[in-house]
């Protein structure tokens, strides 16, 4: 464990609404819901993150949102759920990561305006400094035209204005959207100087010709890059494009079956760029130690104790694992391989 600690990390793929903390999430529910009627929704969202969630199917993972939406509804619970999210990766003699870039969608309701959000989460981010902390826009499938503008339009305006934020992102239900729309959008934030990840492939149902279509917008990242075809992989080992790698959500979600089938493999057997990441560490009951504990501990993962040369922290991985066990992750990974033993 104090090896994990000890080696420098960087989160660059966390969902703001995804990595609140369980209990600020309790907290806010009894003291605040925006709408009677959704108190239901809210009851029933957070039972089932505190029991831990089974998910048939990826898709069924984001029908727990509008129990966290309901709560995260005005100025200042968004600025309450930032603060909690950055203090978790950040804060404390033993934080997380040393560098967080926390992404969120701009959302708008009856309390607030997309504006009004992305002003309450960056006056958060900025507490830190920028070697710290840093923000990407995200864009949901689900946006129209006029959402898209109004979301890329401000990720802009607030950079020329010097706020913290580095780039834009797109994300949301990998079934959604038309991904033709995206080029005038993100050739806009380009020009505005903002940097680009998207997910892509994340699931076997995302066609080769939409993987195609986004790789073609030149993004500088790439969220999963699951179900990737030959010449995808080529291209994206061929222009470097950095791999945002979420254990845990991608054996969760049932988009990987088994951590020994995971495509982190290839790209490490190929020397390609990747970087460890949570994803949503309220849903998926992670922490970025967990997925590094993930990386190392499972020798088919190309990255065994041996070639780190540490035996000596064979028990200290056992117990980690073990941990991360009892927190009801891992063990629908399978049990810690005897090798590691
Ligand atoms: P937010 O953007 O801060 O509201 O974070 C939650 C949102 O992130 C969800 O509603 C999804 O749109 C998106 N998200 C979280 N995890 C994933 C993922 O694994 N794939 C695609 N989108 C995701």
């Amino acid at each position: 464990r104090e090896f994990i600690q000890s080696l420098p990390k960087a989160e660059l793929h966390a969902h703001l609404n995804g990595c609140l903390p369980l209990s600020l999430l309790q907290d806010m529910a009894s003291q605040y819901i925006s709408d009677a009627a959704q108190t239901k929704i809210v009851e029933e969202g957070i039972a089932k993150l505190q029991k831990g969630i089974i998910l048939d199917e990826i898709h069924d993972f984001f029908g727990l949102f509008p129990a966290i939406y309901a709560l995260t509804s005005n100025t200042t619970n968004m600025r309450r759920a930032t603060r909690a999210v950055l203090g978790q990766f950040l804060d404390g003699t033993k934080p997380w990561c040393s560098y967080l870039e926390l992404r969120s969608t701009p959302r708008q309701t009856e309390e607030m305006t997309r504006k009004e959000y992305l002003h309450a989460v960056l006056d958060e981010v900025e507490q830190y400094p920028s070697h710290k902390a840093a923000f990407i826009v995200s864009l949901d499938r689900r946006m129209g035209v006029e959402e898209l503008k109004e979301c890329v339009d401000l990720a802009c305006s607030l950079k020329s204005e010097g706020r913290r934020v580095v780039g834009i992102d797109l994300c949301g239900d990998p079934r959604a959207g038309d991904m033709k729309i995206l080029e005038e959008y993100l050739d806009m934030a380009k020009t505005a100087g903002l940097l680009i990840t998207l997910h892509i492939a994340e699931t076997a149902e995302n066609s080769y010709e939409e993987t195609k279509q986004l790789l073609s917008y030149q993004p500088n990242r790439l969220g999963h890059a699951t179900f990737l075809d030959d010449e995808a992989k080529t291209l994206v080992r061929e222009s470097k494009m950095c791999i945002e790698i979420c254990l845990s959500s991608n054996i969760l979600c049932k988009t990987v079956p088994r951590l020994e089938d995971h495509h982190i493999r290839y790209y490490i057997q190929h020397d390609h760029p990747v970087v460890i990441c949570t994803d949503d560490t309220l849903p998926f009951r992670t922490s970025l130690e967990g997925e590094y504990a993930l990386l190392l501990a499972l020798p088919p993962l190309g990255l065994g104790l041996t070639e780190v040369e540490r035996p000596d922290l064979l028990p200290s991985f056992l117990s980690l694992m073990n941990s991360a066990v009892v927190s009801g992750l891992h063990a629908r990974a399978g049990p810690v391989p005897e090798s590691v033993i």
